[in-house]
């Protein structure tokens, strides 16, 4: 999938890849075609250089061997009888064996009618060859019988006598060149000389002799005075190889003699094995050649050796290698600066988008934002900031000629290096929330939030900067009238809870008057009494919520106000506890719980505001009733050299960890006004006045299992 993916994308080559790849394969097929042409017509020239340097020297010596027989026959024919020793030692003189070579012999054929036979071997013999004889010896109108050979060995013996005119080739050879009066060559032919060892084919060149001027003669005269022969046979390996001198020739050659070429009619084959007979014989060049030698039709065959083409250079081959591997490299690097231009053009596009995009989204933001470089230039800020500040002239500074000032939370003017951005930039500080003040000469004021942060690269260096300015005016307007409404109401609760404050207590005192005289009113004076006793007692007791309530109420607006002031004086904790107990009896009796147990361990004396330690015991032993669910109370105190702690412990309904986190707080409750009542001021204001003490209060506590309250304060509150 993969490369079929590769293949696309190559096929998907830029045009002026696909154009460079193809010019130069063209280019280099042209010219490595023009040099393959070229070299191609050199070696041709060449080949045919040397056929034409081996048909010349086949030539030639036949020429040279010729004219040994012209040679030869001139000898002969000087006017008197030339003897067998004389022709002998001619032929020596010569050196014909080893000035020509290839040549077997030089022989000399007399014609001789049937009428002379007998006086002519009779005469041959008497010279000395005393086995003379003419042969085939059959019967026949005259014969052209061998009368010197030279030189005698034991092959040329053999053929000693012969009449080569029985033998048809030979015939054909002898009468062609009597009728003509010039050399004439017999075709492909075994020598009689030839034997068992090393045979070869053979050839002889006959020239023929007359009495009288040949030159002048008709043919008529011709066969009637032809007196015999010079000839000379060769063996056509012998011959050949001496032409060339055994040099090995980068093109071999093959001689028949015929047109046509077989096996039968080859006369040399330099390689010695004919062409024909090679498998897959596919040479560079080969050509056919006929020749007509001495009256007798060649066929050379020629074609080129391994030698030979190894001589040619093939040039065109490495041009066509070098240019093919060159537009290779040509197209990759071309293809590689193209796709190195799409995809910084698409990167350049990607970028140039992305920061449309941010521009758009910055425009759209309510925030004024300015993106700056570190030397202050501006690179980026939306329309936001024009209507939030104003002009710049640097994103770093504020223009002085814009009349528009800015304060930090303080009031001051922003100096140039503590405006947020340059802080950023030069220190690389991340600024978050600082406020703002933008002062205008109309004298409206915005008030912002500023945020600014520097841009980093990989290197850590700051690279640009961005402050992000939030119009926080309106905020700023809610809360300040937020805050004139909450000390407005705290005005409210002060002035109203100190206005309740003195009619409960008259209240109190004269529900107080009437039970002691209640006490001593008898029965029978007044039947009601235990009625009215009781409605008192529950009046007396619910003037005693109002009262605290009233009182938490006042707290809360001294504490606002700072007005909690701790009363010190030296007391025992024990002391305290027995007697807040003893106050509460009444309520803790009517609320249908049994006494608390109490545990004192330690030195419990200590300095500090009794009223106020009295109001936490009250509010957490209370606390312990409203939630304790009638089930047992316990309070502990323990004391230390340095410490007093606390804990009034229920076994009631437990408070979640959530809401243990928030009970301590102004108006936190974690139940609903409709199961137990209460403003959840009690533990806000205990928490206060055990603060003012230097302690900590806390709660641990289960879930329907109970809650312990401890609180810890030093002896000796601060
Ligand atoms: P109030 O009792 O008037 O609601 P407090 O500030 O005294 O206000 O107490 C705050 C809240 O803490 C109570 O509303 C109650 O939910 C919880 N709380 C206080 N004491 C106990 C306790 N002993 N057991 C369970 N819940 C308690």
């Amino acid at each position: 999938m993969n490369t079929v993916k590769k293949i696309f994308r190559i096929l998907n080559f830029p045009l002026a890849s696909w154009m460079v790849f193809l010019i130069g394969l063209l280019v280099t097929g042209y010219f490595s075609h023009r040099e393959y042409k070229t070299m191609q017509k050199d070696a041709h020239q060449a080949f045919e250089s040397e056929i034409q340097a081996i048909e010349t020297a086949i030539k030639i010596k036949i020429e040279f061997y010729e004219n040994v027989l012209y040679q030869t026959r001139a000898f002969l024919t000087v006017g008197r009888k030339i003897s067998r020793d004389e022709f002998n030692h001619y032929v020596k003189s010569i050196s014909l064996i080893s000035r020509f070579p290839g040549i077997q012999a030089l022989s000399y054929t007399v014609r001789i009618p049937t009428s002379e036979l007998q006086s002519y071997e009779a005469q041959v013999r008497k010279e000395g060859n005393i086995d003379y004889h003419v042969w085939p010896t059959d019967k026949r109108e005259e014969y052209f019988a061998i009368k010197y050979l030279s030189p005698l060995n034991w092959r040329n013996e053999r053929a000693i006598g012969y009449d080569m005119f029985t033998e048809s080739n030979r015939r054909a050879a002898m009468t062609k060149a009597r009728d003509t009066g010039l050399p004439a060559m017999t075709k492909k032919l075994t020598l009689v000389q030839e034997t068992k060892t090393d045979p070869q084919p053979g050839l002889i060149l006959f020239l023929p002799i007359y009495s009288g001027d040949e030159l002048t003669m008709s043919l008529e005269e011709r066969r009637k005075n032809l007196t015999g022969f010079i000839s000379s046979p060769f063996r056509t390996r012998d011959l050949f190889r001496s032409i060339f001198y055994e040099k090995i020739l980068p093109v071999d050659f093959e001689i028949y003699d015929t047109k046509e070429m077989n096996v039968n009619n080859l006369l040399f084959d330099q390689d010695q094995t004919p062409h024909f007979q090679i498998k897959n014989f596919n040479p560079l060049f080969s050509q056919i050649k006929h020749i007509e030698i001495k009256g007798q039709i060649f066929t050379l065959f020629f074609s080129t050796l391994p030698t030979f083409e190894n001589t040619i250079r093939f040039s065109h081959i490495w041009i066509l290698l070098g240019g093919v591997v060159g537009t290779l490299l040509l197209t990759w690097i071309m293809f590689r600066t193209n796709m190195q231009a799409a995809e910084s053009r698409r990167l350049h596009e990607k970028l140039f988008n992305e920061s449309r995009r941010l521009n758009a989204v910055l425009q759209q933001m309510p925030e004024g934002v300015i993106i700056s470089e570190p030397s202050g230039k501006l690179i980026m800020r939306n329309e936001q900031v024009d209507s939030l500040i104003g002009g710049f002239t640097t994103a770093i500074q504020l223009d002085e000629a814009s009349g528009i000032k800015a304060l930090n939370h303080e009031g001051k003017v922003y100096k140039n290096e503590n405006w947020p951005l340059a802080r950023s930039l030069n220190q690389g500080e991340i600024i978050k929330n600082e406020e703002m003040i933008i002062e205008r000469e109309s004298g409206k004021t915005t008030f912002l939030n500023v945020n600014s942060s520097p841009i980093k690269n990989d290197e850590n260096q700051i690279i640009a900067g961005v402050v992000i300015f939030h119009d926080i005016t309106e905020i700023k307007k809610i809360q300040s009238e937020l805050e004139q409404a909450v000390s407005m109401r705290d005005e409210f609760l002060s002035i109203a809870s100190h206005e309740l404050k003195t009619p409960m207590t008259s209240l109190k005192l004269q529900i107080q008057m009437l039970l002691r005289k209640l006490e001593h009113t008898h029965e029978s004076i007044d039947p009601l009494k235990p009625n009215i006793q009781g409605v008192l007692i529950l009046i007396d007791k619910q003037v005693s919520t109002l009262n605290r309530l009233v009182e938490d109420m006042l707290d809360i607006s001294r504490l606002r106000t700072g007005n909690l002031k701790i009363e010190v004086s030296s007391f025992s904790m024990g002391d305290l506890i027995t007697e807040t107990l003893l106050n509460l009896e009444d309520q803790i009796k009517l609320s249908g719980y049994s006494a608390p147990t109490v545990r004192f361990s330690g030195d419990l004396n200590g300095v500090w505001d009794r009223m106020r330690l009295g109001q936490v015991l009250i509010n957490l032993i209370t606390n312990s009733m409203k939630y304790g669910n009638k089930n047992l109370i316990d309070i502990q105190a323990s004391g230390t050299a340095d410490l007093v702690k606390v804990c009034v412990s229920d076994r009631g309904i437990g408070i979640s960890n959530d809401d243990q986190l928030r009970i301590f707080d102004r108006f936190e409750r974690a139940i609903s006004p409709s199961e137990v009542s209460g403003l959840g001021l009690g533990l806000f204001i205990s928490k206060q006045i055990i603060k003012a003490h230097g302690g900590d209060i806390w709660v641990k506590s289960v879930v329907n299992k109970g809650s312990t309250f401890t609180f810890e304060i030093p002896k000796i509150s601060v």
